[in-house]
């Protein structure tokens, strides 16, 4: 899929110009992350697509130009309340990053131990078997390449590893951070972080970045659609019937709604510009309340007797 030239200048045109305070290349929109995190170890500068130019898509991929590769990107989800993108602004966010070994300083090795190159595959951390066949065009050469199973693809067998860290050299380090919401951010939206990813295995390589992508978080009293908020609300059989005055919750308090006569169970009323913010632009959502007629399950006395005399009005000679 990336070689797809299309694809490439979707992912560079989606990110988001314009909204105050964020940079082109720290705000994206609509990005599928399962593409973009499915190829993490991936070097695409290898492949030599020709995908020159240096834009957003090279960084997201952490694309290497020449010396050390980069770090890793990290994804990490945000829950931000709805207050928060209705108002935008600062929001803790937690993950864990890879970083060095403390212990061991990243070598994996106890201290005092050694390290020795693998006699197995001298070092290379891979094994290559050779095998020939017998083709119509003629003989073929299969060469196949695989990690070292003594060595884990390492190169190096160590006598005894860190315990800290197994002997990998590297640890999971809690991080904490605090990013700025964009008002109005958008479900999925994702901000970069430049620098704050996995740091970088290779010698004076540059960390990768992070990428925190905001969710919504869930909100007992309205579910979000875009910037606008839908809310379930139950009403009684006279309210429906005759028409009532209520207060709802809104995202900044409540609001005064008038429920028509005669409104029947589904019918949808709109309270115009008491949603969200809209994203990057200008006005607000709307919030959208589906009325539901709730039929009692139990009754008073008293009750019973009205609902049996509107029986009786309804069905004249039955009771
Ligand atoms: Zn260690
Ligand atoms: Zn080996």
């Amino acid at each position: 899929m990336l070689s797809d030239p299309q694809k490439r200048s979707a992912y560079d045109t989606r990110g988001f110009a314009g909204v105050s305070g964020f940079s082109e290349d720290e705000l994206f929109r609509h990005v599928d992350f399962s593409d973009l995190f499915s190829g993490l170890n991936f070097d695409f500068g290898d492949l030599g697509l020709g995908m020159g130019g240096g834009g957003i898509f090279d960084r997201f991929f952490g694309r290497r130009r020449s010396g050390p590769r980069r770090g890793a990107n990290i994804e990490v989800e945000l829950s931000v309340p709805l207050s928060r993108v209705a108002s935008g602004g600062e929001e803790k966010v937690r993950y864990s990053r890879r970083c060095a070994c403390q212990e061991c300083r990243g070598t994996g090795a106890k201290d005092g131990t050694k390290r020795h190159r693998c006699t197995s595959c001298q070092g290379t951390g891979q094994k290559t078997e050779e095998s020939r066949r017998r083709e119509r065009a003629g003989e073929l050469i299969v060469r196949n390449v695989t990690l070292c199973s003594k060595c884990g693809g390492r190169g190096e067998i160590i006598d005894e590893t860190c315990g800290t860290c197994n002997g990998t050299g590297f640890m999971e380090r809690q991080e904490s951070l605090t990013v700025n919401v964009p008002v109005g951010a958008e479900d999925g939206m994702a901000l970069r972080v430049p620098g704050h990813g996995s740091p970088s295995e290779s010698p004076g390589g540059a960390p990768g970045d992070l990428f925190v992508i905001l969710r919504s978080a869930p909100d007992p009293r309205f579910e979000r659609d875009g910037a606008d908020l839908w809310r379930r609300e139950t009403i009684s059989v006279p309210e429906a019937v005759l028409g009532s005055k209520r207060t709802v919750p809104s995202l900044d308090g409540t609001v005064e709604v008038s429920i028509p006569p005669a409104a029947q169970s589904g019918l949808v009323l709109r309270l115009a510009g008491k949603g969200l913010p809209n994203f990057g632009g200008r006005g607000h959502g709307d919030l959208y309340l589906r009325l539901e007629v709730r039929i009692p399950e139990r009754l008073s006395k008293r009750q019973r007797e009205l609902y049996e005399k509107l029986r009786a009005l309804e069905r004249p000679g039955r009771t």
